[in-house]
């Protein structure tokens, strides 16, 4: 047995133990000033899986060796990890940084024409692992910086020219908590005696697995809205470089072998064109050549796509840059079978490395081309024959939502200006106060469309040449925000309306006020985001807060349904304490709160019972194996960042155990006991849950989970899709299927605003964000289908024709009363992605004002 074992593990061990001329030729070239891998981490690469930890330690150790990189630090994650940025090129370079950025960027400025790129460095941005369990890449980077600082400039001309002739903008890992959480899965479960067993623990991460972030969001995904740490130090080198190529190395599933862009052609984003597509493929062939060499095998262009500019590998095409996606097929532990022969973690590791050094490479021979291509895109972005349009977006009474978005523009520069005026465009005021324009003669103008700030003649883009989507087939940013906007040529032009609007240099935090001191009561609406914020915060420091059932108006100004009030009499804080605490708090939260002498009103008065006690909700979300990550996540986020709401992460194995009557609410998100990833048990217990909104609790179930509260708690009426396929053959059946999923699209909703769930959203109709296909029918009784689909409700992005039937017959939220309690059923996503600020009150009026629904 003892023998068998000894002729079997250098088998297993093949390749995977390897030494640094695995990766590398010739280690005598190696300056042995500079500390290698091994010499910092402890192993070698791909022997362990290096945590960021390490890489950070690494990253040090090697900066302060070198003279041919700047370490500049970028911020913290959740986890309080740094995003490191390596800025590498050679030391004459480095002493001239600034001046060769300026230089730079004058390509982007499309007021230059006459640039000489013919001795201009390229300006490369290579980026590792967003996927924290996709850690070749980030492995990979060590050696990739140990490689261009270590290799002596005078034997290996190669990097010499390479440092001369580019600046390296090398981000070892986009995602350091999900590195650091799957390098302690892989290491900890690593066997000595390397077992490539896809059923050992090693390679079957437990929930909520390594891909995500903290607050388990999928940062490529996060491009456009950029709401996340580590995207916004992603974004911030991306603007401030301009790079003309950003190569972001990821991995795909174990069965696979090597894929590089371009992706899938018919699926480009039309906004991307045709060179950028070519000069895609030339960088390419780098790739092919490189990987030729090393007998690895490798795809093109059959899967992938380069449609959604959320993601890193295609928002540079919104920017006159080349964005690369790479995906290597994943050891996901040490070693692991696949069809293609055992897949060692170090093969992996070398093929990222491998074409790394092919990306450098294709920028040397093609430096001159790139950038002259990123001054032509950008000399196309301005044009003269429309020099005065532009977008006007803006709210009545909701200044955070606002200032959030063009927090989102700032970010990415797009430039926009202020009214010095109200204005009236098409029947909708913007007030000067809470309103931007948007010139499109800038040169963002791509950007721009790419995050579809623009209002389309017919609303926006709804038809597809395909009907199948890696992601996502709308992201309109203002309906995401749910803000008023419009085209317009009128505001920029001069002597027509004769407003003079200025460009926002410095946007400045939006701060709240409190008009007067009073001894009676003081009311602020609903409309603001952070209103729930305020509210939470006062009922906490024990103050009584109540809200309108109904509207009224002061003096002839209206206050809307959901308005707050808060009385002086009675209360745990005297009428000095109440008035700083308002004024504390209306400054952070930015609500404008007023100060009331008397109870009388016009309409219901401030004593009347039609104002309802608002209540602290005391909140559990589920987690664990079978709920995704990805939707509870947001809510978490959302909840814990914005609204500083502590809420309580119950995973569904512990679930048993505890005592649940401590919550006023429990948040089931999208939830199926058939999850893909699932793994047995774990599995919520009915009765459980049945007891708990008997007894008076709230339970809110979103998407999927509303079919588990039909098959488990209450029968709820569903609408379903019975499509067959028809004419449709075997090798047709994937699209077929395709066709009917609704990856993500936006759907108009009419809402009744005298609903609790719907306080404080400023118009009638509300764009919902959808990525199910769960369809509820609607109560017989008007009154409880408090929001209904419009008659035409798709805005944009692709659904399906049977599916969209279904959906204008369906309702996206309804309520059922059992017990003592209630069960909330959401069929739409309304937090998606940290960016759907527009909705995401839903859950906020849900959580306080439950008890009056
Ligand atoms: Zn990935």
């Amino acid at each position: 047995m003892k023998k068998l074992f000894f002729i079997l593990a250098p088998i297993f061990c093949l390749n995977a133990q390897v030494q640094m001329d695995y990766y590398l030729n010739d280690m005598s070239q190696y300056n042995s000033s500079i500390p290698t891998p091994e010499s910092v981490i402890g192993h070698q690469v791909g022997e362990f899986h290096v945590s960021h930890d390490k890489l950070s330690h690494y990253v040090q150790e090697l900066s302060k060796s070198s003279n041919r990189v700047k370490l500049i630090k970028r911020g913290k994650t959740y986890e309080n990890r740094t995003s490191w940025l390596m800025i590498i090129t050679s030391e004459s370079n480095l002493s001239n940084l600034e001046e060769i950025r300026q230089q730079h960027l004058r390509l982007s400025d499309s007021k230059n024409i006459d640039i000489d790129t013919s001795n201009m460095p390229i300006v490369v941005y290579q980026g590792f692992s967003v996927h924290g369990d996709e850690p070749s890449g980030s492995n990979a980077s060590l050696l990739l910086m140990y490689h261009l600082l270590a290799s002596d400039s005078d034997e290996t001309k190669e990097t010499k020219e390479v440092l001369d002739n580019t600046i390296i903008l090398l981000d070892p890992s986009f995602n350091p908590d999900g590195l650091q959480r799957f390098s302690q899965w892989a290491n900890m479960n690593k066997n000595q005696s390397l077992n490539p067993d896809p059923s050992d623990r090693e390679y079957n991460q437990y929930w909520p697995r390594g891909r995500t972030n903290h607050y388990w969001f999928d940062l490529n995904r996060d491009m456009l809205p950029n709401q996340l740490p580590e995207t916004n130090a992603k974004i911030e080198t991306f603007t401030k470089w301009m790079p003309n190529i950003l190569t972001d190395h990821h991995e795909m599933g174990t069965n696979s072998s090597f894929f590089f862009q371009p992706g899938v052609p018919e699926r480009k984003n039309p906004l991307i064109s045709d060179i950028n597509q070519a000069l895609t493929k030339e960088i390419g062939t780098y790739h092919e050549d490189a990987l030729n060499k090393i007998g690895s095998l490798y795809y093109s262009e059959e899967s992938y796509d380069d449609f959604f500019f959320g993601k890193a590998s295609t928002y540079p095409d919104a920017n006159g840059s080349i964005g690369i996606l790479f995906e290597q097929g994943s050891s996901r532990g040490h070693i692991q079978e696949s069809v293609n022969g055992i897949l060692t973690f170090p093969f992996t590791i070398r093929n990222q490395l491998t074409t790394a050094f092919s990306t450098l490479k294709a920028a040397q021979n093609m430096r001159v081309k790139l950038l002259n291509y990123m001054k032509d895109f950008h000399d196309n972005q301005i044009d003269p024959a429309k020099k005065y349009e532009s977008i006007i977006f803006g709210k009545q009474k909701d200044k955070s939502t606002v200032h959030h978005l063009a927090e989102v523009l700032n970010s990415h520069k797009i430039k926009f200006n202020t009214l010095s005026q109200d204005v009236e465009i098409n029947g909708t005021k913007y007030s000067k106060d809470n309103s931007y324009i948007v010139p499109l003669n800038q040169p963002k103008r791509t950007l721009i469309k790419a995050m579809t700030l623009i209002k389309a003649m017919f609303d926006t883009q709804t038809t597809f040449k395909d009907s199948l989507f890696y992601d996502v087939s709308a992201w309109t940013f203002p309906l995401a925000f749910n803000v008023n906007y419009d085209n317009t040529d009128r505001l920029n032009r001069p002597g027509r309306l004769g407003i003079k609007s200025k460009e926002v240099e410095n946007l400045e935090k939006i701060t709240g006020s409190v008009d007067d001191k009073s001894d009676y009561a003081y009311i602020f609406e609903p409309h603001d985001y952070y209103a729930q914020a305020a509210v939470y915060e006062l009922i906490k420091k024990g103050l009584r807060v109540k809200t309108a059932t109904r509207t009224f108006s002061i003096n002839g100004e209206n206050f809307d349904y959901g308005t707050y009030m808060v009385s002086v009499q009675n209360q745990s804080l005297n009428s000095d304490e109440i008035y700083n605490l308002l004024v504390e708090v209306s400054s952070k939260t930015g609500i404008n709160v007023k100060s009331q002498s008397t109870g009388i009103t016009e309409g219901i008065d401030l004593g009347s019972n039609n104002f309802e006690i608002v209540k602290e909700p005391k909140i559990g979300l589920i987690v664990g194996e079978g709920v995704r990550s990805y939707d509870a996540g947001e809510i978490w986020h959302l909840l814990d960042t914005r609204f500083n709401i502590p809420i309580t992460k119950l995973d569904v194995s512990d679930l048993g155990f505890i005592d649940l009557s401590r919550y006023t609410h429990i948040i089931l998100p999208d939830y199926s006991e058939g999850y893909q990833y699932q793994s047995t048990g774990g599995n919520i217990n009915k009765n459980q849950i049945n007891d708990y909104i008997k007894d008076g609790g709230n339970l809110i179930a979103y998407r999927n989970s509303v079919k588990w509260v039909s098959s488990n708690l209450s029968e709820i009426d569903f609408h379903t899709n019975e499509i067959t396929a028809d004419d449709v053959t075997f090798s047709e059946r994937q699209s077929f299927y395709g066709a009917q999923q609704t990856g993500g699209a936006i759907f108009n909703s009419i809402i009744d605003k005298s609903h609790p769930i719907n306080y404080g959203i400023e118009s009638n109709s509300l764009p919902l964000f959808r990525n199910s296909n769960v369809f509820m029918t609607k109560s017989e009784q008007s009154f409880n289908n408090p929001i209904v689909y419009s008659s035409n409700p798709l805005m944009s992005g692709y659904i399906s024709e049977e599916n969209l039937s279904l959906l204008k017959k369906a309702s996206p939220f309804k309520v059922i009363r059992s017990g003592k309690g209630k069960i909330l059923l959401m069929t739409d996503n309304t937090n998606f992605r940290a960016f759907w600020f527009g909705t995401n009150r839903i859950l906020l009026n849900m959580l306080f004002h439950s008890n009056i629904m």
